[in-house]
């Protein structure tokens, strides 16, 4: 697929306070951002600018206070939580800094457990990420008999097993030493392009946002 210009994702005027203390604290104060299809967009920001919640509302785990975010043609806001749930099973790859594999399944089946749930399995594409990830001597094993880098490219496979429309990934090499981190990052990259899906990537790295299409920084509660 010609990944064209259609845009995966669209935030705009996005808001979320916490309240702490008694006192509400505006950690997202007017979001705008927009990630085309095919596009690799790196988000960063120091710790503690809101970087993190601002994918959690993109991936719907939590809501925002005004703003809308519009995934595919459709506003997140227009959605009750099961639409919402159905929408990240079936649109969304999703990758954290923690990996979260599934402790008691194979690399396999961590492998094709996302694309099995929103019935979207495809052997073909299955092959060519084992091949592309490097993970075929690798699928009878358990999570725990991975190298950190390894664990992350079964959870980069998972997350695009079902060819999701954006991938969402918050600091996924943040546990990876830096040669390792520029090897996941590069796999990741190349297989975003090879699906023609979108990709938020959150880092503090200046020099792996350097990887990827372009650069946007989140301060003082928004995308200047
Ligand atoms: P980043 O990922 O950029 O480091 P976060 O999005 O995790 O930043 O956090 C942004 C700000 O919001 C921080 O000040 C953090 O303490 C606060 N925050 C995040 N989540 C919550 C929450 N669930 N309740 C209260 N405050 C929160
Ligand atoms: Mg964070």
């Amino acid at each position: 697929m010609a990944s064209g210009n259609r845009p995966a994702l669209e935030v705009t005027g996005l808001r979320k306070s916490y309240r702490s203390a008694g006192e509400d604290i505006a950690v997202l104060r007017g979001v705008n951002l927009a990630v085309a299809a095919g596009e690799s967009v790196a988000l960063t920001g120091e710790s503690g600018s809101g970087k993190s919640t601002l994918l959690h509302l993109i991936a719907g785990l939590d809501a925002a206070d005004g703003g809308e975010i519009i995934l595919d043609g459709v506003s997140l806001s227009e959605l009750g939580d099961a639409g919402r749930a159905a929408l990240r099973r079936d649109r969304l790859g999703l990758v954290f800094q923690q990996f979260n594999l599934i402790p008691s399944l194979t690399v396999s089946d961590n492998l094709t457990f996302q694309s099995r749930i929103a019935g979207r399995h495809d052997p073909k594409w299955h092959d060519e990420l084992v091949e592309r990830l490097g993970l075929a001597h690798l699928l009878k094993r358990y999570p725990e008999q991975l190298s950190g880098g390894q664990q992350q490219r079964v959870a980069i496979g998972r997350a695009l097993a079902p060819k999701p429309l954006l991938l969402l990934a918050d600091e996924p090499t943040g546990n990876l030493d830096e040669e390792t981190a520029d090897e996941v990052l590069a796999l990741a990259r190349d297989l975003v392009a090879r699906t023609g899906c979108g990709f938020l990537m959150v880092t503090h790295s200046a020099r792996l946002a350097a990887l990827l299409d372009r650069r946007v920084n989140l301060h003082a509660g928004v995308i200047a």
